[in-house]
């Protein structure tokens, strides 16, 4: 059997693994992400591209390729990061197939992760046979996959599919994207946290200390604790996340006419009741003819989506 070294940069971790076209894991290794230069991201790449292949010599693996996928704006064709993300120090204009050619001979892939997500959901994953397909990675910010007619739509150099930026009010919160209202600053981890700060600023201080004595602290985590628990502000936030997720979902069903929508990540992961309410939503605001019959699952593949995902490029594109 091939394998490939696949390797999953986030805005938290890195995930590293050996990957097989089975999309089997074999070996697989967090890492905290690096947050001061983008010197040690590469030199942690280097240092691991290097272990994996001695660890391939030693065991006699099948190494053919090494498939990266990374958060931020990816020239895929090239191999280089261009602008990266708010969420990865330092993150920008990185010619990682170059940096990466001095370690290893095996061919090198690159591409956003939510497009590597899509590629493992669509081979392998709850995508399979499906050739009409929205990826949606609901984590720290939101990532957008869209598999059309069976391929993977990027664009002209790969920057297609910022489906979290896909805004919903122009009126609405700042995006660090430069626009207004993006689902991104409702419906992701942040956005939700900073939407409910937003609230507990405004409410006077003995409501607020029933919350939290630190606003400045808070996670989403909490805010879903505290809807759970009927706190109506925390409800109000989650209702509003839900609603913005509800009206993108809509452009993207009117846009691209999918069968099947897929979220993923940690977001979605924890709060699968999420996706029964946006697919009542949907199917209440869109045009009847589109959103009948679309389907919303929760990745199938779950955490290792990525890494598994970032591996299969190479099998992916000699299809
Ligand atoms: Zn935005």
């Amino acid at each position: 059997m091939e394998y490939s070294i696949g390797i999953d940069i986030g805005g938290t971790k890195i995930a590293t693994g050996i990957v097989g076209q089975q999309g089997n894991v074999r070996y697989k290794r967090i890492h905290p992400t690096p947050n001061s230069t983008n010197r040690e991201i590469v030199d942690l790449l280097k240092q691991t591209v290097s272990e994996y292949m001695k660890l391939a010599t030693e065991e006699n693996i099948n190494l053919v390729s090494v498939g990266i996928g990374s958060a931020g704006q990816i020239d895929y064709k090239n191999g280089r990061i261009l602008s990266g993300t708010v969420n990865i120090k330092d993150w920008n204009n990185i010619d990682i197939r170059e940096s990466l050619s001095h370690t290893t001979n095996l061919p090198i892939y690159l591409d956003n992760d939510a497009n590597t997500f899509a590629i493992a959901e669509h081979q392998l994953g709850s995508g399979k046979g499906v050739d009409d397909l929205v990826c949606l990675t609901l984590g720290t910010g939101i990532g957008g996959g869209i598999v059309s007619d069976g391929n993977v739509i990027r664009g002209k150099w790969g920057g297609a599919a910022e489906l979290g930026h896909m805004s919903v009010n122009f009126n609405g919160p700042d995006c660090n994207c430069g626009s207004k209202g993006c689902i991104e600053t409702y419906a992701s981890g942040t956005g939700i946290a900073n939407r409910m700060r937003e609230k507990l600023n405004s409410i006077d201080a003995g409501k607020r200390i029933s919350y939290t004595e630190h606003p400045d602290m808070l996670t989403s985590k909490e805010v879903f604790e505290w809807n759970k628990t009927g706190l109506p502000e925390a409800k109000e936030v989650i209702d509003q996340a839900i609603t913005a997720l509800s009206f993108g979902i809509v452009n993207m069903i009117h846009t691209f006419n999918p069968s099947l929508i897929i979220f993923g990540g940690g977001l979605a992961e924890a709060n699968r009741w999420l996706i029964e309410e946006v697919q009542n939503k949907v199917n209440a605001i869109g045009m009847p003819s589109l959103v009948k019959g679309v389907e919303m699952k929760v990745s199938k593949l779950g955490y290792d989506t990525g890494l598994i995902g970032a591996a299969y490029q190479v099998w992916a594109t000699s299809k």
